[in-house]
């Protein structure tokens, strides 16, 4: 998967530690991946339990599939 940057579109550098996440060398930013749902777009909840990660979403009140699940990159600071 190529992740850009969301601020100049450049390819981020992949992190080593973060599956979803980066580093962008142009702007000097670290960037990971947060989980929003797919029908009400609110940050979804990470549950991980024996190695497997599950999303669930506080305001659907369900659990979503990791398919359906929209990554946002956000700026770590
Ligand atoms: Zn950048
Ligand atoms: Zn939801």
């Amino acid at each position: 998967m190529t992740l850009l940057c969301p601020n100049c579109q450049r390819e981020l550098e992949p992190s080593a530690t973060d599956n979803h996440g980066g580093y962008c060398s142009h702007c000097h930013s670290n960037f990971h991946s947060v989980a929003y749902c797919p029908q009400c777009e609110q940050p979804l909840e990470v549950l991980q339990a024996c190695g497997a990660v599950d999303y669930f979403c506080n305001h659907c009140n369900e659990l979503k599939s990791k398919r359906q699940v929209i990554y946002r990159l956000e700026e770590t600071h």
